[in-house]
């Protein structure tokens, strides 16, 4: 198939890209540049042998958006361009409704105007909120994210839905990701903001790397065994691997929702233990306050994914620590 991939520079797009181009899928890329490197689409060729075309563009500028759609015959879309820092979200709302919501309809408007049906939406597992029961099923209340860009992806999934019941012959398929950690085992792509991280693994390499002193793991008086946060880490690759399933099972599906998770729980200080067992005690850390907003526990109920689609997740939190720090060191190294 043809596949145009919105954010294809970016963490999870870069691996879902070299993922598509290894079972034969044609690959299309858009970004904007405004949080990946134009290196990755080297990186891409070098792990797979294909350079794929690449428009370096914003999905806010409709007429360039329609262009790429008449230039391509474009069979389906994955759409994961957008902006995820939480904290920067809660500062800038209108940035963040404006760039995810608005790329978001932009890209359906010219998937309507060209007759195209295949759509595979990264959401996320924050829809859930603070969740009444774990592991997470799809069922769970899921219009109850806590802060502006986890709302940007519970309008997209409502938006969704109205499109999906103005035209049945739609097919959409939303994937609500858990915590995507991990890096290709070539060390060439993996998680590289621009800017200070602020998610759990880039600040872990920020100090295994010694750009920082030490990890502050915020909470450790949480009803969990060790008093830290317990969340569902999955491996970007496997993570990756679950968007070629979806899109294997996308024609006359309809609207769709899964959790791609891997079902276990693993509480931060124990990811951060097993980092420092794993590579060396590269990791100070120490406790300080709760993050507010923080969702003490989450974890995904994967068997819809597992049954419908045949998804299942191969690597674990060892090759996660491992393929994080192995990326980091590659990418010092160039
Ligand atoms: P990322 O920032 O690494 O990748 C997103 C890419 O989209 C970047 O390369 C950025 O330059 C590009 N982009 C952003 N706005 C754009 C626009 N208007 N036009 C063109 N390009 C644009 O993020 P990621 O971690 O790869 O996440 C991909 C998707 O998955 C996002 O929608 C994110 O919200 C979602 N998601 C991520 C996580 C996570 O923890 N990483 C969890 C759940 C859901
Ligand atoms: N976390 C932490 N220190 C950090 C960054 C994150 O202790 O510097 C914790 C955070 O409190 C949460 C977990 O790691 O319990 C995952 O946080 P992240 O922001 O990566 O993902 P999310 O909260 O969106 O699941």
């Amino acid at each position: 198939m043809e596949i145009l991939v919105t954010g294809g520079l970016g963490f999870i797009g870069s691996h879902t890209v070299v993922e598509l181009i290894e079972n034969g899928h044609n690959v299309i890329i858009i970004d904007n540049l405004s949080n990946s490197k134009i290196e990755v689409l080297g990186k891409i060729e070098l792990i797979t042998g294909t350079k794929p075309k690449f428009y370096q563009m914003d999905l806010l500028n409709f007429e360039t958006l329609q262009k790429v759609f008449k230039e391509n015959k474009i069979d389906g879309v994955i759409h994961f361009a957008g902006l995820k820092a939480v904290a920067e979200s809660i500062q800038i709302p209108l940035k963040y409704y404006e760039n995810n919501i608005i790329g978001t309809i932009n890209l359906l408007k010219c998937m309507q105007d060209n007759d195209i049906k295949n759509f595979v939406f990264s959401s996320s597992a924050c829809v859930y909120g603070f969740p009444n029961k774990n592991p997470i099923d799809e069922d769970s209340p899921s219009n109850c994210a806590t802060n502006p860009y986890g709302r940007t992806k519970c309008f997209i999934e409502e938006i969704l839905k109205d499109c999906y019941m103005a035209n049945p012959t739609f097919n959409f398929t939303i994937l609500r990701y858990f915590n995507p950690i991990g890096a290709h085992k070539s060390g060439l792509i993996g998680e590289d903001p621009n800017g200070i991280p602020n998610n759990l693994m880039p600040y872990i390499l920020r100090v295994a790397e010694g750009k920082s002193d030490k990890l502050h793991i915020f909470g450790n008086d949480y009803d969990t065994q060790d008093g830290t946060c317990i969340r569902d880490f999955i491996h970007v690759v496997d993570l990756a691997k679950g968007h070629v399933k979806a899109l294997e099972h996308i024609n006359n599906s309809g609207l769709n929702i899964y959790n791609l998770g891997t079902g276990k729980g693993t509480s931060v200080l124990e990811l951060v233990n097993s980092f420092n067992s794993v590579n060396g005690n590269l990791v100070n850390y120490d406790f300080v306050e709760r993050r507010p907003g923080d969702v003490p526990v989450n974890f995904a109920k994967t068997d819809k994914a597992k049954n419908e689609l045949g998804f299942e997740t191969k690597l674990n939190i060892e090759d996660m620590c491992k393929d994080s720090w192995h990326f980091s060191q590659t990418k010092n190294k160039l």
